[in-house]
């Protein structure tokens, strides 16, 4: 299973990306995770994207194009992958078929979570997130067993600063500028597959593992 989840920040993606990859044994690539590490360990990489990640601007392609061909070269993505916050820009999605096609392999589908500004702004502003597996929760819809400490590995949780109002403003901008135009790409490709991202969490998983079960490749 090869899939794409695609939507606005808040969407829910990254919740539901990780649990249908524990699911499936498929490989979770979130490139904001991937990024948000290098920035931590302070890469040549994550000093380069440091500044785009605080403003809720979007790294340049060139650099999150180079991580994601890395990140393919591990041998759990062969298996299958659901790729989270990649594409995120037209020719991020022109490389990623460049690359699929070098590996022979294609997409099954791509998951478009459709959701609406309420849904987006309680989503963030109730977000926590662990410090090292990237985990995500929230304080009323999916509270951690233990205050602050993710139920995963026991990591410190915290508030992301992108998920401050401002910087949410910039982050949906963004999104309908440079991230939209990829709804009519797969609509065109025919890989495009709504879903309501206002869904409760439950509901969302069961539909999206048929949609797993159903895509092709
Ligand atoms: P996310 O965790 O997916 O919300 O991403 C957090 C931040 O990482 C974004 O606001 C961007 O600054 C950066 N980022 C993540 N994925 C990409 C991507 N595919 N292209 C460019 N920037 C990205």
């Amino acid at each position: 299973m090869r899939l794409v989840f695609l939507g606005p920040p808040g969407a829910g993606k990254g919740t539901l990306a990780v649990r249908l990859a524990e699911h499936f044994s498929l490989a979770h690539i979130a490139t904001g995770d991937l990024l948000r590490r290098n920035v931590q360990e302070g890469t040549e990489l994550g000093k380069k994207a440091q500044s785009f990640l605080e403003r809720g601007a979007l790294v340049p392609d060139d650099l999150v194009i180079a991580m994601v061909k890395e990140r393919f070269r591990k041998p759990d993505a062969k298996k299958g992958f659901i790729l989270d916050g990649f594409p995120r820009t037209v020719a991020q999605a022109e490389a990623l078929d460049q690359v699929l096609s070098q590996m022979n392999s294609l997409l099954g589908c791509v998951a478009y979570f459709e959701t609406s500004i309420g849904t987006i702004i309680d989503r963030l502003s109730g977000r926590w997130t662990c410090t090292q597996c990237g985990m995500s929760f929230h304080v009323r819809n999916i509270p951690p067993k233990r205050k602050g400490i993710c139920d995963r590995c026991g990591s410190k949780l915290v508030q992301r600063e992108d998920d401050k109002e401002e910087t949410v403003h910039r982050r949906l901008e963004v999104y309908e500028q440079e991230t939209a135009p990829l709804i009519k790409y797969y609509e065109k490709r025919n890989l495009l597959k709504k879903t309501s991202g206002d869904r409760p969490l439950e509901e969302q998983f069961e539909f999206l593992k048929n949609l797993c079960l159903e895509s092709v490749a």
